[in-house]
């Protein structure tokens, strides 16, 4: 009787130490976990917090890029830039985005193998308009080039027309190789369906992603890209970026997220 009842005393012993034994080994896996966890929380934070300062500093790069008087520097100039400005790997020019003078790079070929089919294409649609193309067209312009153009322009209507549909020799998109002005029979620039260039119901500007161009210039996205509608303008991308870009249905400038519109200084 005696030896039971001490059996008994020792196992009461045991397990009050087991369970006192596992309530410390509990609590300190629960503190740990909760450390751990509060740890993971704080560096997610962290690297939330990194993230946000990382993308102000690229947007106050970029700010600075395009607006060079915030410092108190002059914008670049045809005169003075080194290289085409290019994002992505997509060469901008444009009235913020000047070309050195002597970038030279001449038509690209792959480019207009596309243009050809194009026009091609063109042709042999039912489109009313599209179906005048022609095989002419207006390519690749050099820097001397273009200001005999923006000077004619100036000559015959003014410096404000000039600004608007013609651009400043450096400035102009044809400077690339990449850009294209489509022709109709009689050899006038196409202006698909409508005279007043802000309609894009035409084939050209519903297919020309399929070859790799976007039409570049509509009157309503004038503030972007700082032109009035040109239905006949052509910009090459590729196939791909041509598609996403139309598909987005956005100026390029507004697309690639860069600033745009008028010249820095007028
Ligand atoms: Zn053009």
């Amino acid at each position: 009787m005696v030896k039971l009842f001490k059996k008994i005393k020792l196992f009461k012993k045991i397990t009050l130490k087991i369970v006192i034994l596992s309530i410390i080994v509990v609590s300190l896996l629960a503190i740990s976990g909760l450390m751990t966890w509060q740890n993971w929380n704080n560096r997610q934070k962290i690297s939330n917090l990194e993230e946000q300062i990382n993308n102000i500093y690229k947007g106050n790069q970029q700010y600075i890029k395009d607006h060079p008087e915030f410092l108190g520097e002059t914008p670049e100039t045809p005169e003075t830039v080194e290289n085409p400005f290019s994002i992505n790997g997509v060469i901008i020019a444009d009235k913020k985005h000047p070309l050195p003078k002597d970038y030279n790079p001449g038509e690209n070929p792959e480019a207009v193998e596309h243009l050809k089919e194009l026009i091609a294409a063109g042709q042999k649609s039912n489109d009313k308009y599209a179906s005048h193309l022609v095989s002419d067209y207006s390519g690749f312009r050099n820097y001397d080039y273009q200001m005999g153009v923006y000077n004619e322009y100036i000559a015959e209507n003014g410096k404000q027309f000039a600004d608007d549909f013609s651009a400043r020799p450096g400035y102009s998109e044809h400077q690339t190789g990449l850009a294209f002005d489509l022709r109709v029979a009689g050899g006038t620039l196409y202006r698909g369906d409508d005279k007043a260039y802000d309609y894009y119901n035409d084939w050209v500007a519903q297919n020309a992603h399929n070859f790799g161009f976007i039409v570049r210039y509509r009157d309503q996205w004038q503030d972007s890209t700082g032109y009035k509608g040109e239905p006949w303008h052509l910009r090459y991308l590729g196939q791909a970026l041509a598609t996403e870009v139309f598909k987005s249905d956005k100026p390029l400038e507004d697309y690639l997220t860069i600033s745009g519109g008028n010249y820095a200084k007028n």
